[in-house]
């Protein structure tokens, strides 16, 4: 006698949802069940949302931040911005945190990842050509270097800063106090306001 299981479709969702961050097996079962018994008006309203994220979310082609459709983001496109003032982040998900600590009115620079000889992250896999060329058409500018404060963040600090010593521009570090081998995601509104307000030349 075979035991009886889940039809097909629905193994297949909890296979997929499985698959996502912070949902495991109980999980991803939990979340399949109530599409079929509460949540089948929403599935379709969450898959075409689903699709559309995946098909319209594109880098903005400037700092690297999620914008839409190719253009530029938000803070890219808006005159109101200091384009004298450019954040240098580790990752697109670290700009929201200094957005929403609400003191910087600046740009930013997302590098996509820090240099880390142990993952086999180079240089030229981040996006420092670009940041220099930035720099290079901003004279007078001020770059905040706002990575991480762990062993691969300060020597991608260091490194930046080497790459810009030769610009028309002021390197800045945040100051201490972000928490130890941490991005920037972890850190709060009142701590960032202070890393930025206290932030030295490099
Ligand atoms: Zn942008």
């Amino acid at each position: 006698m075979k035991a009886q299981d889940y039809p097909k479709p629905v193994q297949e969702l909890i296979a997929r949802l499985k698959r996502m961050p912070g949902v495991g097996t109980r999980g991803a079962e939990r979340h399949a069940l109530w599409f079929l018994q509460h949540g089948r008006a929403d599935a379709r309203a969450l898959a075409a949302a689903l699709t559309a994220a995946a098909d319209e979310v594109t880098p903005c082609p400037r700092c690297g931040f999620f914008a839409a459709n190719g253009e530029l983001c938000t803070a890219c496109s808006d005159p109101a911005r200091d384009s004298a003032l450019l954040c240098v982040v580790e990752q697109p998900t670290d700009v929201l945190p200094i957005e929403r600590c609400g003191m910087f009115r600046g740009l930013y620079h997302c590098l996509g990842g820090k240099i880390s000889a142990l993952d086999g992250i180079m240089p030229e896999d981040l996006a420092v050509t670009q940041l220099v060329e930035r720099v290079r058409q901003l004279p007078g500018c001020e770059v905040i270097l706002a990575v991480g404060s762990d062993v691969e963040g300060e020597a991608t600090a260091l490194y930046l800063a080497e790459q810009l010593s030769a610009l028309d521009c002021r390197v800045t570090r945040l100051a201490q106090g972000m928490p130890a081998g941490a991005g920037l995601g972890q850190a709060d509104a009142v701590t960032l306001m202070r890393a930025l307000e206290g932030r030295k030349k490099l």
